[in-house]
């Protein structure tokens, strides 16, 4: 069976869903994404990913003419058109369709699209191993707090994590993780963990912020700070966070076991928690 995907208004089979080869997203990566993880056919934080998303479109003042609790009914009519029970769904807006110009054109209409993707989250085999991460130059620009479309130091990086047989990558610049590929990057030292803090250099995650609200529940503290890899290569358990990821054990970094290559009490409690989370429709209180 053919996914329905949401283009500008309809719900469509995916071979007909079409947009203009003038659309900005195409020509310029002139657009803005979103990825919320749906998990029993609910969806995990779709509030804050779309608070997220007014933020990135109001950074490259990109007009959202849709309101949050209509975005929020596309996702769950996606949801209930498609059976989704796990997996995530994507939202892309883009500036629209216009001949090609730099300059934003006038009374150009923005490209609305979503689609879903089934996906075992909760369950996935990396949980049990842990992933395999190796490191890559960070190769992009100055904004990666907005979440633009323009994923090419990304694919690049995970490019070549799937050819040195690794799950993902990490990005380095001076020295310095800046963060996953399509995730937040963490280090953890006894019971205290290490995550660079929020800045240009960085996409604000919505899985971080998650995980920092459930400190409270244990008895980690947490340090923001920039890391060396050095120090990851050093930590006592290392792991991503990203709405698709959740909370994932990194057993091996640049080739070089974490700790004795299992994943870490630490990363998996607060996966645990994470996932509790998740099931509750992931709101935080
Ligand atoms: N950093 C980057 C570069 C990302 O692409 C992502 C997610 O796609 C994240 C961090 C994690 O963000 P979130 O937890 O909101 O998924």
């Amino acid at each position: 069976m053919s996914r329905i995907v949401y283009v500008n208004g309809e719900y469509l089979p995916e071979e007909e869903a079409k947009i203009s080869v003038f659309d900005r997203g195409f020509i310029f990566a002139d657009g803005i994404y979103e990825v919320s993880a749906v998990l029993g056919g609910k969806l995990v934080d779709c509030e804050a990913h779309l608070a997220r998303l007014e933020r990135s479109c109001g950074e490259i003042n990109l007009p959202l003419p849709w309101s949050r609790t209509e975005l929020v009914a596309i996702h769950e009519e996606m949801i209930k058109r498609n059976a989704l029970d796990e997996g995530g769904v994507y939202l892309q807006v883009t500036r629209g369709a216009a001949d090609r110009d730099f300059a934003f054109p006038k009374d150009i209409k923005p490209t609305l699209v979503l689609f879903t993707q089934a996906r075992n989250y909760v369950n996935a085999p990396t949980v049990k191993t842990g992933i395999k991460v190796v490191t890559f130059p960070d190769l992009r620009w100055e904004r990666r707090d907005i979440k633009s479309v323009g994923l090419l130091g990304q694919v690049l990086a995970k490019q070549y994590a799937a050819e040195q047989g690794a799950n993902d990558a990490w990005l380095v610049e001076d020295g310095v993780v800046t963060e996953g590929a399509s995730a937040t990057a963490w280090i953890v030292k006894g019971k205290t963990l290490i995550s660079r803090p929020l800045s240009n250099k960085v996409l604000p995650g919505i899985t971080r912020k998650a995980v920092l609200a459930f400190l409270a529940e244990t008895d980690f503290t947490f340090e923001e700070r920039t890391f060396t890899l050095e120090e990851a290569l050093d930590a006592e358990e290392a792991f991503i966070t990203s709405a698709t990821a959740f909370v994932m054990p990194v057993t091996s970094l640049d080739g070089h076991t974490i700790h004795n290559g299992a994943p870490g009490p630490t990363t998996l409690r607060l996966r645990e928690i994470y996932v509790d989370f998740a099931r509750k429709g992931g709101v935080l209180g």
